[in-house]
């Protein structure tokens, strides 16, 4: 088809050079031939021949000069203007101004698709660029928030502890606060800090066959003190499993799930778990009968610092990044982590691994 067309194009520019050809030296044959009647003079077959072939010659000459003249002209106040604005663009980008735009020329021919294309990468390069200073200042106002909280609350109790005449009730309960809040505070840290680990280029996985279901065992023991305070009935049903996998870093996926289910589970309420390999995929459920997750917060809680409700949250202690540290993790595996919940009914996360055979 592109030959075709191709074909068609130079045929009809051969068509058109040969039209153009035709009709000047046609125009140079009576040019010649007026000039030498107004002469009284009758050159020889030859020497009109020749004459008249110099004649239209000069004339393509001329014209061909004087339409490359003008194009010439053209495209360099054409290139000045574009590529003026392109390097301002740039100057004002590297200045931090994110928000510029070129307009992306309508090219009329001449090299259109390379300078279209550039103007267009200008632009997604202010518009990334953009996004990534917005996520930035965010995560600064989010982090800062975090941390400034805390830290409002230990200054105000460690003040209070200064009064003489507080009972010692009142003492102890200031204390507790204030270690909670230190703990919440030493968290926090610690997920940026894997946050950032994670996030860094460098980072790699340590991947190694294990038993999934034995680590999964470990932890529910190890979180016996806390579901046995709430009277919460833990089960977990799982066939022996080998994975491949980052052994350390998905047990910080179980534990962030785990803890969940426990801190939004109300009082003698019930927590399942389960284990199965399912076609190639190993595939791990947590379903608690818990508070549950509003459907627009299902979509958001997989994001760092996000919290379904804020004030309610800030009493459990939890600072929004547990299943944002579990997402990436999963992620790195090649897996998917998601959630189904209904308010007030519970929630039910699915954390679904690849399979490899080793
Ligand atoms: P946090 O450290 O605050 O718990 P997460 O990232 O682990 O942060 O969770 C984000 C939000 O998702 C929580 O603030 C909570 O609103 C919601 N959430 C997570 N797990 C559950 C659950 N099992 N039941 C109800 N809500 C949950």
């Amino acid at each position: 088809m592109i030959f075709l067309k191709r074909l068609g194009a130079a045929f009809i520019g051969f068509v058109a050079i040969v039209t153009f050809l035709s009709i000047v030296f046609t125009a140079a044959y009576y040019a010649t031939t007026w000039l030498f009647a107004q002469l009284y003079y009758t050159p020889s077959p030859l020497i009109q021949q020749l004459l008249t072939s110099i004649f239209g010659l000069l004339i393509v000459l001329i014209t061909v000069g004087t339409i490359g003249f003008i194009n010439h002209g053209r495209m360099e106040v054409w290139q000045d203007g574009l590529f003026g604005s392109i390097v301002d663009a740039l100057g004002r980008i590297a200045q931090g101004d994110y928000s510029v735009r070129l307009d992306n020329p309508k090219m009329n021919g001449s090299g259109g698709k390379p300078v279209g294309m550039l103007v267009q990468s200008v632009n997604t390069l202010a518009q990334e660029l953009n996004a990534m200073e917005t996520m930035r200042q965010e995560f600064i106002s989010n982090v800062s928030h975090e941390i400034q909280s805390p830290l409002t609350s230990i200054r105000g109790f460690a003040h209070a502890l200064h009064d003489d005449n507080l009972d010692a009730a009142d003492r102890a309960h200031y204390l507790n606060i204030i270690e909670t809040e230190s703990t919440r505070l030493s968290n926090l840290t610690e997920n940026l800090l894997a946050l950032a680990s994670l996030d860094s280029e460098s980072y790699t996985l340590d991947p190694k066959p294990y038993r999934l279901d034995v680590q999964l065992r470990d932890i529910v023991l190890a979180c016996e003190p806390q579901w046995q305070a709430k009277q919460i009935e833990m089960n977990l049903a799982s066939e022996p499993v080998t994975l491949a996998g980052d052994q350390d870093l998905l047990n910080q996926v179980w534990l962030n799930l785990i803890h969940n289910s426990i801190k939004f589970t109300p009082a003698r309420g019930k927590i399942c778990m389960a284990l199965h390999t399912r076609d190639n995929a190993i595939e791990f459920c947590i379903t608690d009968t818990g508070s549950g997750i509003a459907p627009a917060d299902q979509a958001r809680i997989f994001e760092r610092f996000y919290k379904a409700d804020a004030s309610r949250e800030r009493a459990r202690g939890g600072s929004g990044l547990g299943l944002a540290i579990a997402k990436k993790i999963v992620e790195m595996h090649h897996g998917t982590i998601a959630v189904q919940s209904a308010l007030g009914a519970g929630s039910t996360f699915t954390v679904s691994l690849p399979n490899q055979p080793n």
